[in-house]
């Protein structure tokens, strides 16, 4: 006689999201777990965020004082891979001046030029990344945006699908 539940153990069997062996869960709990580590790092920044003009890592990228595996950089814009990468292309892209740029949300009139910049060498390092079938272009901005970097970034990410809504 078969029972209308199955045991645990016949359901972990079956569910390859559970099955600890399967593709699926060793990708679930990789995902998952840079999920909760962003968002770590996230509320950690907001616990104690810095002072707005305070340097961050993204200086010392700039300065080179630290490496970075730069794709682009103009007299402006910094662009860089990320560290941790969520997309098979993640690209991140930053004003070589922050001038107050902590954040999107600190944005004022006078760095209209410099955000459209940033917007435009998206597109140019998205077609430089060879990213024709589309791509995503991310800006966490605060403790809720789980911004972790205090210096304003695009996030580009490509080479996969990307799903809707994000996390
Ligand atoms: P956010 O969470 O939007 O503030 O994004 C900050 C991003 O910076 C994260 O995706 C990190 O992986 C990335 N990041 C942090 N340190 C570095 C680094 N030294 N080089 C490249 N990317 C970095």
């Amino acid at each position: 006689m078969s029972s209308a539940r199955e045991s645990p153990d016949k359901a972990t069997a079956n569910n390859p999201l559970k099955h600890p062996n399967s593709r699926i869960a060793v990708l679930t709990s990789h995902f998952t777990a840079t999920m909760s580590s962003e968002k770590d790092a996230a509320l950690a920044a907001a616990a104690a965020p810095p002072p707005a003009d305070s340097p961050t890592i993204f200086d010392k990228i700039i300065n080179k004082e630290i490496p970075a595996k730069v794709v682009y950089e103009d007299d402006k814009v910094l662009a860089f891979r990320d560290i941790s990468p969520q997309a098979p292309t993640h690209i991140l892209l930053i004003p070589k001046i922050k001038d107050g740029l902590t954040g999107l949300s600190q944005a004022e009139e006078r760095h209209c030029e410099i955000l459209g910049q940033l917007l435009y060498a998206a597109k140019l390092v998205a077609k430089q990344e060879g990213l024709e079938d589309g791509f995503r272009v991310v800006i966490n901005d605060g403790p809720d945006g789980s911004q972790s970097v205090y210096h304003l970034h695009l996030h580009l990410l490509g080479g996969r699908q990307m799903n809707w809504p994000p996390g």
